[in-house]
């Protein structure tokens, strides 16, 4: 994940343009990506789609000719969705086009400008303030055309039609946590989900952040029914520890999923609540739609002084930090591939554990004596009105536990599957 996260950042990506199809390209060498272009003016519910935006070069040079700020060193000196520009201009002129950050001097911040056409390019604010009062050439060599807007998407077919969402955006130029590390995250779930056998159906969306979901949703209204979880993927290579933002129905089976994980993780977490704020949940989460659209990240977004600034680069991403955050996921997922409802075939009274072998099957374990416990919850509690989620939250085991007891008694022909109506 992190030599693919090397690979795509010195892209410029933007909500259109050549960056996000290059992006797309190279994750397609990785998954099967069927990539779509919508016309620029689409209408998409209360949005159209904007121009396409294109950049192949950018500079100020000073009265020396010499080039001071150069998109060649790093893409961020543009203003993303800057329109283009060649011609001398004053300083006084120019630092109403320039933008940089007084709390943290070395740094040069990223800015867009997607829905107000203005030039503009950013910089750290030392050489902000070092910059002498002369002429100075500025040169923007973009386009802001009628074109397309690109994205990806990836459908894996599982034993049910019903989906899990997985969501995370392509519009960040040359910035790593937000949002290479979900690019290449989710590009390794994908990865690594085909290979398996499913139950669910699993649909991977590379879109813009913003427009991008909005369009998707704008296309697909008929397909929204069968996402029975989602996630949005944002932020996941970071050191801090994770957070889980909540759907904003707030009790669906993918909160309690993604809590159950990250209370049995052995390590810090944070739960937060739903807030119409954020990345493409917003979209999800419009109350025509009301998706069970979780997000999982380490740090969120903006709570990171790093956020959108030269220093969310390849030294703020751990390789570590992406495996945890990966783990989490593919934890979360075989919670869910799981999640059913059982019922004991041999309801009045315990069956007898010790005559059919139940009891010793746990030997070698370590924690034997909790396998043996999770068996008698389990058959306890198979009713088909609990799932076993719901079991594994009631009893205070970890879900692993309670999945392998329910197998062994499955095996026994103690238990069989209950119809589960999904909520
Ligand atoms: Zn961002």
């Amino acid at each position: 994940m992190y030599q693919l996260m090397e690979e795509l950042y010195p892209i410029c990506r933007s909500i259109t343009g050549d960056g996000v199809r290059e992006t797309l390209q190279i994750l397609a060498k990785h998954i099967p990506l069927n990539v779509y272009e919508v016309p620029s003016g689409t209408h998409v519910f209360d949005w159209v789609v904007p121009k396409e935006w294109n950049i192949r070069d950018a500079y100020i040079k000073n009265a020396k000719g010499e080039k001071i700020v150069d998109f060649q060193n790093l893409n961020l000196h543009v203003l993303n969705y800057s329109t283009p520009i060649n011609r001398k201009v004053k300083l006084t002129e120019l630092k109403e086009h320039l933008f940089s950050l007084p709390e943290h001097e070395d740094w040069v911040p990223h800015r867009n400008s997607y829905y107000r056409e203005e030039w503009g390019f950013c910089l750290a604010h030392r050489q902000l303030k070092s910059l002498m009062d002369a002429e100075y050439d500025v040169f923007i060599d973009s386009s802001l055309e009628d074109g397309y807007l690109t994205y990806g998407e990836y459908f894996l077919q599982g034993e049910e039609d019903n989906e899990f969402l997985i969501s995370t955006h392509t519009c960040h130029p040359s910035l790593c946590n937000d949002n290479l590390s979900g690019l290449v995250l989710t590009t390794y779930l994908a990865k690594v989900l085909t290979k398996m056998q499913l139950r669910y159906s699993y649909r991977f969306l590379f879109i813009p952040s913003t427009i991008g979901s909005i369009t998707w949703l704008g296309r697909n209204e008929e397909k929204l029914s069968k996402i029975k979880h989602g996630l949005v993927v944002a932020c996941v290579g970071d050191p801090g520890k994770m957070h889980y933002k909540k759907t904003r129905r707030g009790d669906a089976e993918i909160d309690k999923t993604v809590e159950h994980v990250l209370k049995h993780s052995g390590q810090d977490y944070g739960i937060l609540e739903f807030s119409p704020y954020g990345y493409d949940e917003r979209q999800y989460s419009s109350p025509g739609f009301n998706l069970p659209m979780g997000s999982l990240s380490r740090t969120p977004h903006g709570r990171f002084p790093e956020y959108h600034t030269s220093a969310d680069n390849l030294d703020f991403v751990k390789a570590d930090s992406l495996a945890d955050s990966y783990s989490k996921y593919m934890a979360v997922i075989d919670v869910v591939e799981h999640n059913k409802k059982y019922l004991n075939t041999n309801p009045k009274c315990e069956p007898q554990l010790g005559r059919r072998g139940l009891y010793s099957m746990f030997g070698g374990k370590r924690d034997a004596n909790l396998y043996e416990l999770a068996l008698l919850w389990v058959l306890n509690f198979s009713d088909g009105n609990f799932s076993l989620l719901d079991i594994a939250e009631r009893s205070g085991l970890p879900f692993s536990y309670i999945n392998e007891a329910t197998s062994k008694l499955a095996g026994h022909g103690l238990l069989t599957e209950a119809n589960l109506k999904h909520a």
